[in-house]
């Protein structure tokens, strides 16, 4: 790739490119809606807060953002949504498994209910294995495509949520190593994020605190001072690894988390 063609494609990093963004309408997938439909993107934002989801796509522009309902437990729907994808645009480049939720509870694990337990792994990830296998129908044929999940540093560290977020997390992780070893055959990369704490309405709810409250909580536990994470930033390690800049990275699992997870906690 010649070094020009870089330079030119960097303001517009996914003309032409068509993506699913699961978990789109709050949070984390709404800004990375935005950065996509920036640099270009044709989307669908597939979610289950549709009244979020519509005023998003209206936001955006309505004939490049369109609202599928899909609750991502369930098979039909993830399978609509990426074929929506493909009968609105023609085809799909990029899906970002992104919708999570989380419970309550810190490490109790006496209190721990199993409904609980299985509702998160519902979601964070069978949700995951469901979008990367409905993309992965679509884009073996096309062989080409970005797989991208929203991990979390719960993905590497125990602690740092419950027992049920932290193993579903690490779920994501061994989801993305295994689809990237079978995927790559077909020029189909696999990558997730993991981010630290952005405070968004899921954390809100998890810590049962505010906006500011959080932010100061998750500046102080960070290891790179003086930064508050926001959701752009999660957004942006996103729009990287969508984009043809990351067409050698599968595998991995992109950090963005202010050096939180390598750092010694006794030295904060
Ligand atoms: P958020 O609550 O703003 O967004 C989560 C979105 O997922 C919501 O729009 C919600 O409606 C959607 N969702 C929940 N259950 C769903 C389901 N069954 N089907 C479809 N959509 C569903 O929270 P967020 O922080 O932006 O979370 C986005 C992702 O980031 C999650 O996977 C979360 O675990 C992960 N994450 C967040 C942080 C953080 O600090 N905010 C840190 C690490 C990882």
């Amino acid at each position: 790739m010649a070094t020009t063609s870089l330079l030119s494609a960097v303001s517009r990093r996914l003309e032409g490119k068509v993506a699913v963004i699961t978990g789109g309408a709050s949070g984390i997938g709404e800004c990375t809606a935005k950065v996509f439909a920036h640099h270009g993107a044709k989307l669908i934002i597939a979610d289950i807060q549709d009244a979020l989801g519509h005023s998003l796509c209206q936001s955006i522009d309505e004939t490049n953002c369109k609202y599928v309902h899909c609750d991502v437990t369930d098979e039909t729907h993830v399978k609509n949504a990426v074929d929506k994808a493909v009968k609105a645009y023609g085809k799909l480049d990029i899906i970002f498994n992104n919708a999570g939720t989380s419970d309550k509870s810190y490490l109790r694990i006496l209190k721990d209910q199993k409904n609980d337990f299985e509702r998160v792994m519902s979601v964070n990830a069978t949700g995951v294995f469901l979008g990367i296998k409905h993309a992965s129908r679509v884009m073996i044929p096309a062989r080409s495509g970005s797989i991208i999940s929203t991990a979390s540093v719960c993905s590497y560290i125990g602690g740092a949520a419950s027992h049920a977020y932290t193993a579903s997390k690490h779920a994501v992780l061994g989801l993305t190593k295994s689809a990237a070893v079978e995927l790559g055959q077909y020029g189909i990369r696999v990558n997730c994020l993991s981010p630290y704490g952005v405070a968004t309405p899921l954390v809100e709810k998890f810590l049962g605190r505010k906006k500011g409250d959080i932010e100061n909580l998750f500046s102080s536990a960070a290891n790179l001072k003086n930064v508050t994470l926001e959701a752009e930033d999660v957004a942006n390690a996103a729009l990287y690894l969508a984009s043809d800049e990351a067409r050698y990275i599968s595998g991995h699992n992109l950090f963005v988390d202010g050096g939180y997870s390598i750092a010694n906690p006794s030295f904060n």
